[in-house]
């Protein structure tokens, strides 16, 4: 649905590539923020690049309430959760479906959690793989611990490639009224001349990479660990935050229905000399079609030498699995891919300028698990109630002050948990406290079963459960990641 062509005057938007080595340089774009009334069609549009700022210009603009950049689980969520509502939601997404996306794809109930909040058939008539819990391997020991039945999460955990689940989530958000563009690659804002604040997005449109242009007064930044739009409105990561990386691969295995995600904690680089505990974990999570995901994944504490091969890693971890585990290179069925995992709210402001940064865009990631769908759902799922609170408001103050609230639920929710996840990774790079801890604890149950439900975030809110209420005020004790 075009919309009519809207007045322009260019101005150059913030190069993407910019990246002040301050981390401090984030607090200039948490300035005052203007409300979306002030960015009415009035707003002159400005964009970087000149073939953008024709379209911007020219016909082919779409105007929309809310413009979603990214149909990953975060994106797609949000989009979803909008549309319901009635609001005119944009969803728009450089690639096409079905598309993959480099992941372990492992879920833990968190993530079935907001699944079934899309209405998704989680059943595993539906074609999903249930699993009970975490199977931790570690001193050539093995504990299977399962997932808690609470009330707000179920007990159980799924798994299911990328390709086929992100298109489920983006079918559900267009289900629910969002229209979905396929192969718009956002290149930059538009931005109000007057205020600075987003109003808009250029892209290149389709294989010809037709330059299109789509406004609306407020935007949500969903695409991932890249996030171009978010360093193009000058939203930088936090130096002072760890990141992870992760790299996986498939392998054809007799053990492809195990009922059991599984992690290793003995990862060690093969070319240190001397063969230190790297902070993280490998995995082999069975696919139910013959493949398991394997994987591993590291935190960046500093501690690790920036020279390692990872894929180089990964081929030498597979190669040591137990026979049963029927690896052999000629098994392998993907190339070793990997990414960087944005962790612990590393981008900042999660809203400033009509822009709102959620999933990876935003540093979602657990800094504790490297576990990312289900945080960038539930911050896809806080945007999109604060944006329909904000645009039911009257006056650009209660907008204002409504949309305050994204930033302030993402620290009410992950504050305590993401702190604590820094403590874990602090621990990690200490083998020797880890290695004490974890003889202390494989060998106790209780001790076992309370830290597992900690380090994965599933604990009961208002529980009498002494255990529950214990978690929960460690979480709350936790050093804040505000600052
Ligand atoms: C190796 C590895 C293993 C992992 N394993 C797990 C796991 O087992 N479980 C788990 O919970 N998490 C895992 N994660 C983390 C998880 O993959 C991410 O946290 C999650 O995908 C974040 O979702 P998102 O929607 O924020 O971003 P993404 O999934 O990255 O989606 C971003 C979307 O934006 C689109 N996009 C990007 N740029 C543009 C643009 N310019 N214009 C339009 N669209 C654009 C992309 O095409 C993509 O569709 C893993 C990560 C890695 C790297």
């Amino acid at each position: 649905m075009p919309g009519p062509a809207q007045q322009s005057s260019t101005r150059p938007a913030a190069p993407d590539t910019a990246r002040p080595s301050d981390p401090s340089a984030t607090a200039g774009a948490s300035g005052p923020v203007a409300s979306p009334a002030a960015t009415g069609p009035a707003g002159s549009p400005a964009a970087a690049d000149p073939a953008d700022a024709a379209a911007a210009c020219g016909n082919d603009v779409d105007t929309a309430d809310v413009i979603v950049v990214g149909a990953g689980p975060a994106g797609s969520t949000a989009a979803y959760h909008l549309a319901r509502t009635g609001l005119d939601v944009l969803l728009l997404e450089k690639s096409a479906f079905p598309r993959e996306k480099v992941c372990g794809d492992g879920l833990t109930p968190r993530a079935v959690r907001q699944l079934i909040d899309l209405g998704i058939d989680v059943s595993e008539s539906a074609g999903w793989l249930h699993n009970r819990g975490l199977r931790i391997v570690a001193g050539g020991r093995r504990v299977e611990l399962d997932w808690p039945e609470l009330s707000a999460f179920p007990g159980f955990g799924l798994v299911r490639r990328r390709a086929d689940f992100d298109e489920l989530l983006a079918r559900r958000a267009t289900a629910a009224g969002a229209r979905l563009v396929e192969r718009a690659n956002v290149a930059s804002p538009l931005l109000d001349e007057r205020t600075g604040r987003i109003i808009g997005v250029t892209a290149r449109l389709g294989e010809d990479r037709r330059p299109v242009a789509y406004r609306a007064p407020l935007v949500v930044a969903a695409d991932g660990n890249s996030t171009r739009l978010s360093l193009a409105m000058k939203r930088y990561r936090r130096t002072d935050r760890a990141m992870g990386v992760a790299y996986r691969t498939y392998f054809t295995t007799p053990r492809h229905e195990d009922r059991y995600l599984e992690a290793w904690l003995d990862l060690r680089d093969p070319n240190d000399p001397a063969r230190r505990l790297l902070p993280g974990y490998g995995w082999v999570f069975g696919m139910g079609d013959g493949t398991a995901n394997v994987g591993l994944g590291v935190v960046d504490t500093g501690a690790v030498s920036g020279e390692v091969d990872w894929k180089n890693l990964l081929r030498r971890w597979c190669e040591d699995l137990p026979a049963d585990y029927g690896y052999h290179p000629e098994g392998v069925t993907e190339p070793i891919r990997g990414s960087a995992l944005p962790m612990g709210l590393n981008r900042q402001p999660h809203y400033a300028d009509g822009l709102l940064l959620i999933g990876d865009a935003g540093g979602t990631v657990s800094p504790a698990t490297g576990e990312g769908i289900a945080y960038a759902m539930e911050s896809g799922r806080y945007a999109a109630e604060t944006i329909v609170q904000a645009l039911a408001r009257r006056t650009d103050r209660g907008r204002d002050l409504a949309l305050r609230a994204y930033p302030q639920a993402l620290r009410a929710a992950y504050d305590g948990y993401f702190a604590l996840g820094r403590l874990t990774v602090a621990a990690l790079s200490r083998p020797r406290l880890i290695g004490a801890a974890g003889a202390a604890g494989l060998g106790n149950p209780a001790v076992l079963r309370a830290a597992f439900r900690l380090v994965v975030n599933l604990t009961e809110p208002n529980s009498r459960d002494a255990l529950d209420r214990l978690l929960h005020v460690l979480g709350r004790l936790a050093p804040s990641s505000r600052g």
